[in-house]
């Protein structure tokens, strides 16, 4: 249930409101807008029936959330949610750029991808350390030793970066270095994993499951929410079809399709959603046109030595060209892009 008040209502007659709630056993989330403060009540309320909220000053509306998610949902917060990481906003009008390699190898790899994709206007550098691969005979990750060198990459080129959490036991060792957690799709429904994460402090990239809805999504993101942490990104990364010629079909209708149903950010995943470099450029156009918030790209200094996902992993020149042609299709659908200033490459690089 939520309970509309007007946005100019004084703090007092808000905290009286709140003051019912916690008395009738309720948590409340609240969404400050400038029109409406928006109280969100989750859960059992039946016991709420018979308190006389619209005698509160400020309390304009009840609605119930028919939707099974709640807090995510629109009818919670009508405004986009901005997430801020160090000086980047996610969700606002620039659309954020996040690249780096599917895991970090070694110091050379990282260092290099990374002051390369800064000098293409990436925002964010992206690097495993704990892999979820599919076999466990495969590359792992390099675990503390990857996380170590990714937060020294991002340091020394001022990207923030993002890393992915597997378990519950590696929150606080992954916290210590990464500025955003990510979920991977293997993951996004370890409602443990999500319930802990809830409880930090750090945005949260979800991304979605293979055999996903975008219902279910939306509820893996309200885990988190209902916990505290309200700063989830959404991802589109791809779902399982009959279609084998891709590793995944991008869902390009889940873009419109989550920012009409919620107020959290969304962004694109090209690379795992296509499983081939060739296709990672027009999928990531398409994406933008279909209004997403950002991009997650992969991308090596060498992608046919990579240690995981090489076939669908950008080279940096490519990766540079593609940012240079996603320019105009982000002014032609109204949204901006900081582009580094000329000679930027060739500053970091000496
Ligand atoms: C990744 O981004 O590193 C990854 C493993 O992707 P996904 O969870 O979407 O498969
Ligand atoms: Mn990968």
């Amino acid at each position: 249930m939520i309970i509309i008040m007007n946005g100019k209502t004084n703090d007092a007659d808000v905290e009286k409101v709140i003051q019912k709630l916690h008395e009738m056993g309720h948590k409340v989330h609240i969404s400050r807008g400038e029109r409406r403060i928006v109280l969100g009540v989750i859960g059992d309320v039946e016991n709420l029936a018979s308190v006389p909220f619209y005698a509160y000053n400020g309390v304009e509306e009840i609605i119930r959330i028919i939707k099974p998610y709640k807090l995510a949902s629109r009818e919670f917060k009508d405004f986009n949610t901005i997430i801020k990481v160090k000086d980047i906003t996610i969700g606002g009008k620039e659309v954020i750029v996040m690249a780096g390699p599917c895991v970090v190898e070694n110091e050379k790899q990282i260092f290099e991808t990374a002051q390369q994709v800064k000098a293409s206007g990436a925002k964010i550098l992206r690097g495993g350390a704990f892999k979820p691969r599919t076999s466990p005979y495969s590359f792992q990750g390099l675990g503390e030793e990857g996380l170590k060198l990714l937060a020294q990459a991002g340091k020394e080129t001022g990207l923030a970066v993002v890393t992915e959490v597997m378990s519950v036991n590696q929150i606080d060792l992954v916290a210590e270095y990464t500025d955003i957690f990510q979920v991977g799709a293997r993951n996004m429904q370890n409602f443990v994993l999500l319930k802990e994460l809830g409880k930090t402090k750090k945005p949260i990239l979800l991304k979605r499951g293979m055999a996903v809805t975008i219902e279910e999504l939306l509820l893996s993101a309200e885990y988190i929410l209902t916990q505290g942490n309200y700063e989830v990104i959404l991802c589109e990364r791809g779902i399982r079809t009959f279609e084998n010629y891709t590793r995944n079909t991008l869902d390009l209708s889940a873009i419109p399709a989550l920012k009409r149903l919620s107020h959290l950010p969304v962004i694109v995943d090209p690379s795992h959603a296509t499983g081939r470099w060739r296709l990672v450029s027009p999928m990531a156009k398409a994406a933008i046109a279909a209004g997403t918030d950002g991009l997650l790209i992969e991308v090596h200094t060498d992608p046919k030595s990579s240690l995981s996902d090489g076939a669908q992993t950008l080279k940096l020149d490519t990766f540079t060209q593609l940012i240079k042609e996603l320019r105009p299709i982000i002014q032609a659908v109204g949204r901006e892009f900081n582009i580094p200033v000329e000679g930027e490459l060739d500053r970091i690089k000496n």
